[in-house]
């Protein structure tokens, strides 16, 4: 899919997610690239103030960012941190590939592992 249509498809899931989800995730962007190489991805690195991020070739989605359980059970934090997620648009085919790989890195944007993220069915 192009670039165009994959940001089409992020905004569409962005203006059905449930209320309580959208808040949470109120600092984290998505940024929709093209390969590895497209400026929006060092971008996205920049936004979630990393200072650098291993990405391999063929990726499809990453959440790049703190999660909320990665923070002290103590720290009174009313807001995730700000978090990117980055979709390629090289590597997801259909609209349904768009809509899983977001859910997908959302999950990680909402502190879930791998492993939780893929026992809700969204691997
Ligand atoms: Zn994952």
């Amino acid at each position: 899919m192009n670039k165009a249509e994959v940001e089409s498809i992020v905004d569409q899931v962005m203006d059905s997610i449930p209320p309580e989800i959208d808040e949470a995730l109120t600092d984290v962007s998505v940024f929709v690239v093209d390969g590895r190489d497209d400026p929006e991805l060092r971008e996205a690195i920049r936004h979630a103030d990393m200072e650098r991020a291993a990405v391999s070739r063929d990726f499809r989605g990453l959440y790049l960012g703190i999660t909320a359980r990665a923070l002290d059970p103590g720290d009174e934090v009313p807001q995730l941190p700000e978090g990117s997620i980055v979709i390629n648009c090289q590597t997801v085919a259909t609209p349904e590939d768009v809509r899983d790989t977001l859910a997908h890195e959302m999950g990680h944007a909402l502190g879930l592992t791998e492993e939780e993220v893929e026992n809700l069915g969204l691997g």
